[in-house]
């Protein structure tokens, strides 16, 4: 297991875009966390103070909404927001512009569909917990 930065003492749940249950909470800056999967780099949304409001975030799936926005991009699974946007640093990726929020990293192989598609697919409620 990758150690995490923090205890907390919320517990977190597995990884909704690819169910890995190998997740953890890390410090971003200065008292400003997130919950990040270890096996696709998704993160969830990025809090400032306390760290299990971070987990909260993650742990709070937004259900069903098939909606697409102009990237043909599902809204964002933690916020709800469709202020989307999509970056190459060291591979494609979704970015949530409300949250921070990132979908699955994929090296320079893969293409933006597959970060796209990769956003897109969500496990069905209900996920077990990470530990
Ligand atoms: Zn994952
Ligand atoms: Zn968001």
């Amino acid at each position: 297991m990758t150690k995490n930065l923090h205890r907390c003492d919320t517990r977190i749940r597995q990884c909704l875009f690819c169910g890995s249950a190998n997740v953890g909470v890390d410090e971003l800056e200065e008292g400003e966390w997130h919950v990040a999967c270890r096996e696709c780099s998704a993160a969830g949304s990025a809090c400032m103070g306390d760290p299990d409001d971070a987990v909260r975030a993650w742990n709070a799936r937004r259900p069903g909404d098939a909606e697409k926005t102009g990237f043909d991009c599902r809204p964002c699974p933690f916020c709800g927001s469709k202020n989307l946007r999509i970056f190459e640093v060291d591979g494609w990726y979704v970015y949530c512009s409300t949250c921070d929020a990132t979908g699955p990293v994929f090296d320079e192989t893969q293409s933006e569909r597959h970060a796209i598609n990769m956003w897109n697919s969500r496990f069905e409620f209900p996920l077990g917990f990470a530990d």
